[in-house]
């Protein structure tokens, strides 16, 4: 804070904050003061000692003729005017002396920077006028101190997210005076402040495309909002952030749940179900569920029953018929529609014929395992043989069941999945009862006949469109 006084005028350089807080100070004012002796006259005004203030005096004078005669005469002190004027020591006769004493100067709560404030009586006192005038404090900016004071609210007022007042108080700053530091940073918070209004207008027209289902504008607009809002760093628009990332990740969503509404209509059964997929694995999105479920509807409504062909060696003829029995619940449930053996075979017929077209009609291939199997050259060797080659073809799935022990594990087809489970055969003496691996099969066929369906079905609807 300095002061600087002229005539009348004192001015105090200040800060805005002190000049609101309001302050006292000590001045040490140098004015010019009416002497009190003299009240300015510059002489004082007494009674004619003389005279005693009477203005006439009297005198006694002789005469030789009559005597003493006593007279009443004019005094001549003070002219009969009763009054004389003596000359004022204190202000040495001009009426008025200079005073130099402190002074306590209140500036009151809530003044400005520009202000002036009036102090009664305060000012100089004018010989000519005879009057003391008045004393105008104003106040004016203490410019280094007001430039610190500037900068440290601006960057106070950011801290608590209130950009515009940072902003408006480098203005301020940057008026009073150029300086390099305060434009930079004027600058980087209208940069701010560009790109914070940049990420308003993306996010409402971001909110707006959402709200109109305008899936693909509002993610676009989201993503270019969190571009802006990225580049800004007040913390409370983390807030934010999480908002218009769940935003996103709705859009997205939605995006790829359209993408598998076309690929469904298109027919590509797989490539629906495969993005529904990815995107329950994100999320569970109850829409993306509602998808899927009706994709796996149609799915099911598309299975067909499958052909079963059953090769084995006649020696376990027993077995196979038994086999045969226990799939009928298949063909009930209308998961199995025909099964082939070569007990079906018409008399006089060509025999090799209907077994290589029962094997061309066939989805699925039992291949009833035994020594005596192995052992048959028909069996191993051209059923088998065909059937594998079916199976890596992927035309057919070629199940091995083994029904009486013995080293299948040597042979061609040890790579597949065989029953009953582990490889255990259906006469071994472990088993509960002899039924006991039959249904142990069937309800294992049950499970490989519906992937196998729907494994058909997706592959055959892809196939048609791609
Ligand atoms: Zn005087
Ligand atoms: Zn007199």
């Amino acid at each position: 804070m300095s002061i600087q006084k002229k005539n009348n005028y004192l001015t105090i350089n200040t800060t805005e904050k002190n000049a609101y807080r309001g302050f006292e100070i000590r001045v040490e004012l140098s004015r010019v003061i009416k002497c009190k002796e003299c009240q300015g006259n510059g002489k004082r005004v007494i009674s004619c000692p003389e005279c005693y203030g009477q203005g006439t005096i009297y005198k006694t004078r002789k005469n030789i003729l009559f005597g003493e005669r006593r007279s009443l005469e004019k005094c001549s002190r003070c002219k009969g005017v009763k009054k004389i004027n003596l000359f004022c020591y204190p202000c040495d006769g001009r009426g008025f002396y200079y005073e130099n004493r402190p002074y306590v100067i209140r500036i009151p709560f809530g003044s400005e920077i520009g202000e002036e404030i009036v102090k009664e009586g305060l000012g100089n006192y004018e010989f000519e006028t005879d009057e003391t005038g008045d004393l105008i404090v104003s106040l004016e900016y203490d410019i280094e101190a007001q430039l610190v004071e500037f900068k440290e609210i601006a960057k106070d007022s950011y801290k608590r997210g209130f950009l515009n007042e940072a902003i408006e108080c480098l203005i301020k700053a940057s008026e009073i005076k150029k300086d390099a530091s305060i434009e930079k940073q004027l600058q980087k918070h209208l940069d701010e402040r560009d790109k914070f209004v940049q990420f308003n207008k993306y996010l409402s027209q971001g909110m707006r495309a959402y709200s109109e289902k305008l899936w693909e504008i509002s993610l676009s607009n989201f993503e270019k909002a969190k571009e802006n809002l990225s580049k800004t760093s007040e913390a409370h628009r983390e807030f934010i952030q999480q908002k218009i990332d769940i935003c996103i990740e709705e859009c997205n969503i939605i995006e790829k749940l359209e993408q598998a509404k076309r690929e469904f209509s298109k027919g590509n059964l797989k490539l629906a179900l495969d993005i529904v997929s990815l995107i329950l694995k994100e999320r569970n999105h109850k829409d993306a569920f509602s998808l899927q479920e009706k994709i796996e509807n149609y799915v099911n409504s598309l299975r067909e029953p499958l052909n079963f062909f059953i090769a084995y060696s006649r020696n376990d003829e027993d077995i196979c018929i038994t086999l045969i029995k226990n799939l009928k619940v298949l063909q009930i449930a209308k998961l199995i529609n025909n099964i082939w053996y070569d007990g079906l075979i018409e008399a006089g017929k060509n025999w090799d014929e209907q077994i290589k077209n029962a094997l061309k009609k066939a989805d699925i291939i039992l291949l009833l395992i035994s020594t005596d199997f192995i052992a048959s050259e028909y069996c191993y060797e051209t059923e088998m043989k065909t059937a594998l080659k079916l199976h890596d073809d992927e035309k057919v799935k070629v199940i091995p069941i083994i029904i009486r022990e013995c080293l299948w594990q040597k042979t061609h087809f040890s790579y597949l999945q065989a029953l009953p489970k582990d490889g255990k055969p259906v006469t071994s003496t472990d088993w509960e009862n002899k039924d006991r691996p039959f249904t142990q099969i069937t309800e294992s066929l049950e499970k490989t006949i519906i992937d196998w369906q729907r494994e058909k079905i997706l592959e055959k609807r892809l196939d048609v469109t791609s």
